[in-house]
């Protein structure tokens, strides 16, 4: 297929390159020039309008404003060479997506939401868990390229705006997940008891699941640059869940204690190491001990 990505940060850079892999036509745009630089086999392009056109365009920006800024205030769907389809795959919120659903349909461009599951690695090897929902018809379409960017495909039915909901529910864990980790490690510690062990032994265990063994090694090693997901998109998601929480009329209490405590680590300099640099705040509350116990 003939395809455009638009974005090609952590996650973006490694989506083109699966495309390209699969023998799709990839044209690709950054906002800042020089992104596609040994990006082998795409075609970078000068223009967000140029990669928004052909079979599909695929967008994996940061946030909200992003997307706005590219496609609502870029004019993109008023152009005559519109895509045939749009792949919506960064995480936004659930009240964009709507409006987004709402105003491609106006402009005859079916708009598929695609959030994903896995960090950069996962991207690069073209097997993210793609939550998917939009137009049926352009869901068929949009197979053989969530087939090269993904292992597997979850449909979640024909609301784009569901897709986003399950994907901010998914995030939601996920940091829960690194708290929960962070707190237990920093308790081990104040004991005399190695963070590093206990992580060791839980996620060998009872907790032996993708997140806590990746996230948990990181943790073990605070090892939190180069980050694979920067700590201020993990409480840009919190925010996002909050926000649609708000929306249904769904309390989420402990969604409300992440956000002070990613508030509280972006103040004490994070925001850009990796989103497991979250567990630092409550090594911190519990005083300076050795993380090796
Ligand atoms: P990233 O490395 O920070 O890249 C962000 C991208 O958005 C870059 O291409 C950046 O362009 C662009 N951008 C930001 N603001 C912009 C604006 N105002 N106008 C135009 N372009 C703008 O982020 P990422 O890790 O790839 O994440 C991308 C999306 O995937 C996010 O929604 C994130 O929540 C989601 N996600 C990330 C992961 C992960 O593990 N990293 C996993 C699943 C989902 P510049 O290069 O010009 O800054």
């Amino acid at each position: 297929m003939d395809v455009g990505v638009i974005g090609l940060g952590r996650m973006g850079r490694g989506m083109a390159a699966s495309l390209v892999r699969a023998g799709h036509r990839v044209r690709v745009w950054n906002r800042s020039p020089g992104a596609a630089e040994g990006l082998a086999g795409a075609i970078p392009v000068a223009e967000a309008a140029e990669a928004f056109a052909g079979d599909a365009a695929i967008t994996m920006l940061a946030d909200d404003a992003a997307l706005r800024a590219v496609i609502v205030e870029g004019g993109l769907l008023d152009k005559a060479d519109r895509p045939g389809l749009h792949l919506s795959m960064s995480t936004i919120s659930v009240a964009l997506a709507g409006e987004l659903a709402a105003i491609h349909s106006r402009a005859g461009v079916p708009y598929i939401a695609a959030p994903v599951f896995g960090r950069p690695d996962v991207a690069e090897a073209g097997a993210l868990n793609i939550v998917a929902a939009g137009d049926p018809e352009g869901m068929a379409r949009a197979r053989p390229l969530f087939e090269a960017m993904g292992s597997r495909t979850w449909p979640f039915g024909d609301a784009p705006q569901r897709a986003n909901a399950v994907k901010l529910a998914g995030n939601f864990m996920l940091v829960s997940a690194i708290e929960a980790m962070g707190e237990a490690a920093a308790f081990a510690e104040g004991h005399g008891v190695s963070g590093a062990d206990l992580l060791d032994l839980l996620t060998n265990t009872l907790f032996a699941s993708p997140v806590y063994k990746n996230y948990g090694a990181l943790i073990a090693a605070q090892r939190y640059e180069p980050p694979g997901f920067n700590l201020k998109l993990g409480a840009k998601d919190i925010g996002l869940a909050l926000a649609a929480a708000e929306s249904a009329g769904v309390p989420m209490p402990f969604a409300e204690v992440l956000r002070d405590n990613l508030v509280a680590a972006m103040g004490q300099g994070d925001a850009d190491k990796d989103l497991a640099a979250l567990a630092e705040v409550a090594r911190r509350a519990g005083g300076p001990r050795s993380p090796t116990g």
